[in-house]
C-alpha cells in the first residue's frame, strides 16, 4: 500500500464517524470548555496565584474562535473527510498550551488527555484513535521535557515528574485502545445487525413476490397470463433485473422464448431454436440443476452476446421448469452486474418454478380442454343440426299420413304412426334444447329494459293449457305497477317457462302452482312454488347438470330432457343473478330467481 493510500484509509476510517452527528456534541463541548478556560483565567486574574491569566485568556479566544468557525462549516453543510480528526488535533494542541501555562505535568488539565482519548476511540476508527493517542502521548512528553529543562520538577523529585508522565500516557493509551475496542465492537454488532436486517428485508420481499405471484397465477388461467405473472414477479426481485421464460414445443424438440420482462422486444421475439443447439438450455433441461454462469459474455455456451452487451446482461441463472417429471422449458435470471447468486437465491428461484411449472401446465391443460370444449360444441351444433332437418322432415310426412293425405290407414297402423310421431316430438325437443345449450355461449344478449308483468303473463298463458289438462291452478302474486328490469327479455322468458313447465309438469293433478315475485332493493326475486313430487335431497346438488333427472321424474314417466335447468342457470347467471332450490320428496319444490334490476353492460 503507497503512503498515500495508506494515509488516505486513515483519513477515510476517521471518516467512519465523521459526520454532523459526531462533530455536534464536541462543539457544544467546547464551547463548555471556552467557559472553563475563561473562569480559570479570571480566578488567576483575581487571586494572586502566582500564574499569568494572559496565554490560558488567549487559549480560550483561540478555542471560541475556531469552535465558530467549526459550528459554521458543520451550518453550510460542507465538512470533509478527516473533519473530526482535525478537531481532535487542534483541541490537543490548544490541551497542551493550557497545561503548559497551568502548572506543566502537574497540571490538572492533563487530566483532560484521557478522558478525551475515551471520546476519541468511540468515535473514530481504530488506527486514527491509536495514532492520536501517540499524539497525545508525545504532547504529554513534550510538556514533561520544557519542565525539566525549565527546572519546573516537582518537589518530589524528576522521578516522581516522569513517573506521573508515564502515567499519564500509559492512561491515555489504554482508555484510548479500551474504547477503540468497545466501539469496534459495537460497530461490528451493528453492522452484523443491518446485516441481518438486510437479508431478513430481502427474505420479506421475496415472501411478498411469491404471495403476488401465486395470487397472479391463479387469477389468470391462460398461458399468456401465467407467463406474465412469473416474469414480472421474477424481474421485480431482488438482485434480478431481467427474465426470460423458454418453453419447449409439443414435440420437445425445439426450445423458444414465450415470455420476457427486462429485456428488449427484439431480444423476446427471437426465433426457437432446437435444444441441442441451445447449450445452456440443453444442459439445465437434461441435468434438471440451476445452471449458473458468473459472465455471459465470457461464457461460449451463451449464444444473444449482442444483446448482452446492449441490454447489460451480467451474471444469470438458468432454472429448469419440470412438472411430473416432465420438462416443459427453463427460465433464465439475468443481473446487470456481476453477482453470485446466494443459496437463497436459488432456493426462492426454485420455489418460483416448481410453482411456476404447475401453473404452466395447468394453463396448458386448460387450453386443451378449451380446445376439446369447443370441438365438442361445434360438432354436437353441427350434428343435432343436421339432424333437425331430417328429423322435421319426417315429423311432417307422419303428419301427412296420419291426417289421411296418403290414403286411409288402420287403427294399428295410426297407432304405430302416432308413435313414432311422438318419439320424434321428444327428439326435436331434445335436439332443440341441444342446440339451446350449445349455442347459448355464443349467443350475443340483448339487453334492455322489460316489463316482469308482461314476460310473465306469456308464460301463464303459454303454460295454462297444460295446467287445465291437469286440473292445475296457477296463481301469481305480483306487486301493481310496471316491473321493469335490464334484461333479455326472450331468455327470461325462457327460464321462467322452463321452471313454470316443470312445476306443472312434475305436480299431481289438482295441484297448485304459484308464483311470487317481490321487489327488492336492487333486484327482483321470483319463486315458482308447487305441491308436486318434490327432489330427492342428494339429486339438489346435481340439479343443474346437463342431462340429469331424478328417479322420481323417470319415474313418473312424463318426457324430459335434463337440459332445462342448464339452460335456467346459464341464462340468471350471464343475467348477473343466481337461481335457489329447496324441495321435499312428497311435497313439493321451490325455485328462486334473483335478477338484478340494472345490469352493467345494457345495450339498449
Ligand atoms: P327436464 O324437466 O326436461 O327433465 P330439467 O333440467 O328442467 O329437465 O329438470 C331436471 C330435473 O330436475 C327433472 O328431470 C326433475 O327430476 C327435476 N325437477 C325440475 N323441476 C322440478 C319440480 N318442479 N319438481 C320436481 N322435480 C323437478
Amino acid at each position: 500500500m503507497s503512503p498515500k493510500s495508506a494515509l488516505n484509509n486513515i483519513w477515510g476510517d476517521a471518516g467512519y464517524l465523521d459526520n454532523s452527528d459526531s462533530y455536534r456534541p464536541l462543539i457544544t463541548l467546547r464551547f463548555y470548555a471556552v467557559v472553563a478556560l475563561f473562569l480559570t483565567s479570571g480566578i488567576f486574574y483575581f487571586f494572586d496565584l502566582g500564574i499569568s491569566y494572559l496565554p490560558i485568556l488567549i487559549i480560550s479566544i483561540s478555542v471560541l474562535l475556531y469552535n465558530v468557525v467549526y459550528s459554521l462549516i458543520l451550518r453550510s453543510g460542507k465538512s470533509f473527510s478527516g473533519f473530526l480528526l482535525l478537531q481532535v488535533i487542534i483541541d490537543w494542541i490548544a490541551l497542551f498550551f493550557v497545561a503548559l501555562y497551568t502548572g506543566g505535568i502537574a497540571s490538572p488539565a492533563i487530566f483532560v488527555f484521557p478522558i478525551y482519548g475515551a471520546v476519541v476511540g468511540f468515535i473514530l476508527e481504530s488506527t486514527p484513535s491509536i495514532l492520536l493517542a501517540g499524539f497525545g502521548s508525545a504532547l504529554i512528553i513534550s510538556i514533561l521535557g520544557r519542565d525539566i529543562i525549565l527546572g519546573n520538577i516537582h518537589s518530589n523529585g524528576i522521578i516522581y515528574s516522569i513517573g506521573t508522565a508515564l502515567i499519564y500516557c500509559s492512561v491515555l493509551v489504554i482508555i484510548t485502545l479500551l474504547s477503540t475496542w468497545i466501539s469496534g465492537n459495537l460497530r461490528f454488532k451493528l453492522k452484523t445487525i443491518e446485516g441481518l436486517q438486510k437479508k431478513i428485508d430481502v427474505d420479506n420481499e421475496r415472501l411478498r413476490k411469491s404471495h403476488e405471484l401465486s395470487i397472479n397465477m391463479n387469477a389468470d388461467l391462460t398461458l399468456e397470463g401465467t407467463l406474465k405473472a412469473i416474469t414480472s414477479t421474477i424481474s421485480e426481485s431482488p438482485n434480478i433485473t431481467a427474465c426470460v421464460i423458454r418453453l419447449l414445443t409439443d414435440d420437445g424438440k425445439r426450445i423458444k422464448i414465450m415470455d420476457t420482462s427486462g429485456v428488449s422486444e427484439e431480444h423476446a421475439s427471437r426465433e426457437s431454436v432446437f435444444l441441442e443447439d441451445s447449450l445452456i438450455d440443453f444442459e439445465t433441461i437434461t441435468t434438471r440443476e440451476p445452471l449458473y454462469i458468473p459472465d455471459v459474455l465470457s461464457d461460449a455456451r451463451f449464444e444473444y452476446r449482442d444483446d448482452a452487451t446492449a441490454e447489460n446482461l451480467v451474471s444469470m441463472i438458468c432454472i429448469p421448469l419440470i412438472v411430473r417429471d416432465t420438462p416443459l422449458g427453463v427460465i433464465r435470471c439475468y443481473t446487470n452486474r456481476f453477482y453470485e447468486f446466494t443459496e437463497n437465491d436459488v432456493k426462492f428461484l426454485d420455489t418460483v418454478a416448481t410453482s411456476a411449472s404447475l401453473s404452466i401446465s395447468s394453463s396448458n391443460q386448460f387450453r386443451k380442454l378449451e380446445r376439446l370444449n369447443k370441438t365438442r360444441s361445434a360438432f354436437l351444433r353441427l350434428a343435432t343440426h343436421e339432424l333437425r332437418s331430417p328429423m322435421a322432415a319426417v315429423q311432417s310426412i307422419l303428419h301427412l299420413v296420419l291426417e289421411g293425405f296418403t290414403g286411409k290407414i288402420t287403427r294399428k297402423q295410426r297407432e304405430l304412426f302416432e308413435r313414432a310421431n311422438k318419439r320424434i316430438d321428444r327428439l326435436l325437443l331434445l335436439v332443440s334444447e341441444l342446440l339451446e345449450l350449445e349455442g347459448f355461449s355464443e349467443k350475443e344478449m340483448e339487453f334492455s329494459t322489460c316489463n316482469l308483468h308482461d314476460i310473465l303473463s306469456n308464460v301463464v298463458r303459454d303454460i295454462a293449457p297444460k295446467s287445465d289438462a291437469k286440473g292445475i291452478k296457477m296463481r301469481v302474486h305480483i306487486p301493481r305497477g310496471d316491473l321493469a328490469i335490464d334484461c333479455d327479455s326472450d331468455s327470461i322468458y325462457r327460464v321462467l317457462e322452463n321452471l313454470v313447465d316443470n312445476a306443472v309438469k312434475y305436480s299431481k293433478e289438482q295441484g297448485v302452482v304459484m308464483i311470487i315475485v317481490d321487489e327488492l332493493t336492487d333486484s327482483v326475486s321470483v319463486e315458482i312454488i308447487d305441491n308436486g313430487i318434490g327432489i330427492p335431497e342428494d339429486d339438489l346438488k346435481n340439479l343443474f347438470m346437463e342431462f340429469f333427472r331424478s328417479k322420481n321424474a323417470r319415474k313418473m314417466e312424463v318426457h324430459g330432457t335434463g337440459l332445462g335447468l342448464s339452460i335456467v342457470k346459464k341464462i340468471v347467471e350471464s343475467h348477473g343473478g343466481f337461481v335457489e332450490v329447496s324441495s321435499k320428496i312428497g311435497e313439493g319444490t321451490r325455485f328462486k330467481v334473483i335478477l338484478p334490476i340494472h345490469h352493467n353492460n345494457k345495450t339498449t
